[in-house]
């Protein structure tokens, strides 16, 4: 009987085929536009716009063709935002703390992904059990401020909300050019 343990395949890292990485380069449309690219674990406080009590939006992306807009949105202790309508989807992905909306039985904890169609409408709340939430939404296009009967009482669009950004960064001394770059 032999004694010789079973051959095993040495364990090679593959090699990059730099030909490959070339020719994706080259693939690319000469007419797509730049990627972003945000870390957003380099952030200070001045990245962060007040939203409202306790709340704050950090911008990531902006939409200017398609209406849409990307932001991580924070909130600390007891927070709301105010009851809105959604005429268009919306995207939810939480990273941190827990949330729910008035309107729903539902609390969405670190990992919870949310779909929301056209039509949701919702009062966001943050609970004091865990007491803050750090969600990625994306907004794929405006929202419109309700009141209790669901009458319109305001908007917010791309353009609404690039505005207010853009004065914020003003005021923290980033500029604009640091709102320019998250623009397609
Ligand atoms: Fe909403």
């Amino acid at each position: 009987m032999s004694t010789h343990p079973l051959p095993t395949k040495p364990k090679q890292t593959p090699a990059v085929n730099e030909s490959a990485v070339q020719k994706i380069d080259i693939a690319l449309p000469p007419d797509a536009v730049r990627e972003i690219v945000t870390h957003t674990q380099d952030d200070d406080e001045r990245m962060w716009m007040p939203r409202g009590d306790n709340v704050w939006t950090r911008p990531l992306m902006f939409n200017v063709v398609q209406g849409s807009w990307v932001n991580l949105t924070r909130a600390k202790g007891e927070a709301i935002v105010s009851r809105h309508r959604h005429p268009a989807p919306v995207t939810g992905y939480t990273l941190e703390g827990s949330w729910g909306y008035l309107e729903h039985e539902w609390t969405a904890k670190a990992g919870t992904f949310i779909f929301e169609p056209a039509g949701e409408t919702h009062t966001l709340v943050v609970r004091p059990d865990e007491g803050h939430m750090l969600v990625l939404f994306h907004n794929f296009g405006p929202l419109l401020h309700v009141d209790a009967d669901g009458t319109v009482v305001g908007y917010e669009d791309v353009f609404t909300r690039l505005a207010k950004v853009r004065a914020h960064f003003r005021k923290v001394g980033l500029g604009d050019a640091f709102v320019d770059e998250m623009i397609r």
